[in-house]
């Protein structure tokens, strides 16, 4: 039989941390670890530690120390662990630290340094999960449900207050799927940018590292996989200023899908918004200033009760001079349960379509005008499929998959799927690029871009 795998435990410090040291135990147990009564008998030990006065601080050290010298595998859990390098400043040895509430990093830690035993159900999984996506691509989720109450939307009804993942255990899936051969990290949730609001930005770890439970530290450590790291569903909050430079230098595709909604104040106001039209401009404005390369995605609502012929064309100068790359387009639609519901005002159906036909006009113009400056360049792209015609097709870091345009390249039967290819653009429309990888010019394919319109890439 094979030797079960032992773990010694030091519980020190309150009922809380009573608390996560069940949970770790627990969860020990539960994956098939044994639990030792002594060091010698342990094959680690995990010190779960109190930081709260100066003697409890001067015990939990002295209780790492003495699980060193009698075991010499130690990993540290609970408050002193918060407290920044005072751990490894006395204790350079230990394999890993983390602050308290930290199963799952206490988990990885022992994982990393006592792998589980084998369990014949759970081996049968691969380490990233069961995956719906292409092998090169994958949805990251750092969070469920939202703090918002927008008048239109139900999601905080069905899905509940925002809760962030611990961001140690976001990391966690990410290094896994990234291993597993990901290229590009669809980084999503309802409000991605209230990331860790709702542990008020809590301090977690990731392989021994803090990390603040916060978008920007986030994308940044997402940034050092590798791997293309894509930003969904940002609400434009002033902290998201602070990804502009990620994008710039590099770590984090300068890609940003900003849900706006519409640009009328008054029609904001009535959709429970918090939004500015007039800051949101100013702001995009410096965030090309910063990261000129940056495209914007963004999706609006026509249509909502209330809403007058005048915000309409408020929201298509927004639209005008926002020039925004990518637009989705919906008409307003009642939701069961929604506060928009018993709003006065409907706007008849064949107005919002009408409204929906010109915005998408105005916007095929916008973004046919993008796309024509990238006539020239080379980008690099990641090749997502084989065409019929035995060319590529891939996406720019200006491409999100399935909702956004393509990059048709002809010559590319050689390329890989999966894999990254730099390209020459030579020709473009308003959702596609066409390119070589070199030698023959190719010509335009506007029967692959029939039938889709603006509508669509929401
Ligand atoms: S529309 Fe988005 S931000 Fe507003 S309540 Fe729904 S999920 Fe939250």
């Amino acid at each position: 039989m094979s030797h079960q795998p032992r773990i010694g435990f030091v519980s020190l410090g309150c009922p809380k941390a009573l608390v996560d040291s069940e949970r770790i135990l627990t969860r020990l147990r539960a994956e098939g670890y044994s639990i030792a009564p002594t060091y010698p008998e342990a094959d680690l030990v995990v010190v779960n530690t109190c930081g709260f006065i100066d003697a409890a601080v001067t015990e939990s050290l002295d209780a790492i120390g003495e699980a060193l010298t009698e075991n010499g595998k130690v990993v540290v859990t609970g408050c002193l662990g918060a407290k920044g390098s005072v751990v490894r400043d006395f204790h350079p040895s230990v394999l890993a630290v983390t602050g308290p509430h930290a199963c799952d990093e206490v988990m990885a830690a022992i994982h990393a340094h006592l792998p589980r035993p084998h369990d014949p159900f759970l081996d049968l999984l691969p380490p990233q999960g069961i995956k719906l996506t292409p092998r090169h691509y994958a949805y990251l989720k750092i969070a469920e449900g939202c703090n918002h109450r927008c008048a239109f939307c139900v999601i905080p009804q069905l899905r509940g207050d925002l809760v962030s993942r611990p961001v140690g255990e976001v990391l966690r899936e990410a290094e896994n799927l990234v291993r597993a051969g990901v290229r590009e990290l669809l980084i999503v949730s309802q409000d991605t940018s209230a990331y860790g609001v709702d542990v008020r930005y809590r301090t977690g770890f990731w392989n021994g590292r803090p990390l603040k439970t916060h978008l920007t530290p986030l994308a940044a450590a997402l940034g050092e996989l590798g791997a293309w790291v894509r930003l969904h569903y940002v609400y434009p909050y002033p902290h998201v200023d602070a990804l502009i430079p990620l994008m710039a230098e590099g770590q984090v595709l300068p890609y940003l899908d900003v849900p706006l909604q519409h640009a009328s104040p008054r029609i904001l106001k009535a959709m429970k918004r918090p939004a500015n039209a007039d800051d949101t401009l100013t702001r995009i404005r410096r965030w090309r200033e910063i990261c000129p390369d940056l495209t914007l995605r963004s999706t609006f609502i026509v249509g909502f009760p209330g809403e007058i012929e005048a915000d309409f064309e408020q929201l298509l100068e927004f639209l005008e001079a926002a020039e925004l790359d990518r637009v989705g387009c919906f008409t307003y639609s009642p939701v069961d349960g929604a506060a928009a519901n018993v709003l006065p005002d409907p706007v008849p159906e064949d107005v919002k379509q009408e409204r929906q036909a010109r915005l998408m006009a105005l916007q095929a113009g916008i973004s046919a005008r993008r796309l024509r400056r990238k006539v020239g360049r080379t980008l690099k792209v990641l090749v997502d499929a084989r065409d019929e015609d035995g060319g590529a097709i891939a996406r720019s870091s200006a491409d999100a998959p399935e909702i956004d345009g393509v990059v048709y390249i002809e010559d590319g039967a050689a390329l890989l799927v999966g894999e990254f290819a730099e390209v020459w653009v030579v020709g473009a429309d308003e959702h596609d690029l066409y390119a070589e990888i070199g030698g023959t010019q190719i010509s335009k394919r506007k029967s692959r871009c029939s039938g889709r319109d603006l509508g669509e890439d929401a």
